[in-house]
């Protein structure tokens, strides 16, 4: 008999579990109202040959999800993951933050067991809802062996993307996660098909573990723009252990942000240089002479998922040469 993989199916809400009132409610309606239960049903899971079982853990849009609610969904799938029953984890999730989730377990999973993290950018209810079909794919890339040891990956519109890399980059397309090198791969009828792998550090290889992190260090994103006023970098500089700046262009900070920004890292604040365009290099002592302020830059990080590696890098250090090896590590 073949082996079937169990698969754990945990819902956190959004789109995925959304309701319209109409099949032509495509972008009006109410989202985080079905249960994980009632997802699953929408789908016939046989041709996939798992098991299925299913938790809801939390039932709320993404954009509610701050570091309380990451540090929830990493000790769950950590706890599960040890489990020798359990052979891989799907996570249902709103699109809004999927890459910051997604991004967050991918660095502190101590497994090689699949995770997907999974959403859809129409409800159920709504006409070619892609709902059904990313659960599907997501459930058949965790069953898949050739998924184990890629770390956290994210299942949408036909696409497996790698965590680091992939980000929301449309509203209200199906197609709306990128990933600037590409997918992974493709899942097609049930079946993942790779073409390349992630080549940065991840789960296993960090120094990072979501069974023990007990808190997360206070993180801000700032985004430049010509008017912005230094009042407003020094109220975010004054709370945060680290700030991270989305410059434009390659990561240019206006001449008036300068000593601010200069400042806060004299005060101990880790600034890190990032870029507003979405995706790129801030090359580090390029637009400003980095080692000589103090001050960080991401490699080709966008500033979301920056604020989740430098959460974690301070958790266990406040060196900045260690900081900024952190950026061209993972
Ligand atoms: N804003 C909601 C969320 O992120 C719905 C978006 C979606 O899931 O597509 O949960």
């Amino acid at each position: 008999m073949t082996h079937k993989a169990n698969i754990v199916v945990i819902g956190t809400g959004g789109t995925i579990a959304g309701q319209g009132k109409a099949a032509s409610n495509t972008s009006a309606y109410l989202c985080s109202v079905l249960g994980i239960d009632e997802i699953l049903a929408t789908i016939d899971p046989r041709s996939l040959a798992v098991d299925l079982r299913a938790e809801q853990l939390l039932q709320t849009g993404s954009e509610n999800f701050g570091n309380e609610q990451l540090l929830a969904i990493g000790r769950r799938v950590a706890v599960l993951l040890a489990q020798d029953d359990v052979d891989g984890v799907v996570i249902a999730h709103g699109t809004d933050t999927i890459e910051e989730t997604a991004y967050f377990l991918h660095l502190t999973l101590k497994s090689a067991k699949p995770v997907v993290v999974v959403g859809s950018m129409r409800p159920p209810s709504a006409m070619s809802s892609d709902a059904a079909l990313n659960l599907y794919d997501a459930i058949a890339v965790a069953a898949h062996p050739a998924s184990v040891g890629l770390g956290t990956l994210v299942v949408a519109n036909d696409e497996i993307h790698t965590a680091r890399d992939v980000t929301k980059g449309n509203s209200f397309k199906v197609e709306a996660f990128r990933s600037p090198y590409g997918p992974l791969g493709y899942v097609i009828e049930g079946r993942p098909r790779y073409y390349r792998h992630p080549c940065r550090a991840h789960t296993l290889a960090t120094p990072w573990s979501a069974g023990t992190l007990a808190s997360l260090p206070q993180v801000d994103i700032v985004q430049a723009y010509g008017a912005l006023e230094a009042e407003t970098v020094n109220a975010l500089a004054a709370r945060a252990n680290g700030l991270i700046f989305a410059g434009t262009g390659n990561g240019n900070v206006p001449a008036h942000l300068i000593e601010p920004l200069r400042d806060a890292a004299r005060r101990g604040v880790h600034v890190v240089r990032a870029s507003r365009t979405g995706s790129g290099i801030v090359l580090h002592n390029g637009a400003q002479p980095d080692d000589l302020y103090d001050w960080l830059s991401v490699d080709d990080q966008v500033p979301s998922k920056a604020r989740i590696l430098l959460m974690l890098a301070l958790t266990q250090s406040r060196d900045v040469q260690t900081l900024q090896a952190v950026f061209e590590r993972y």
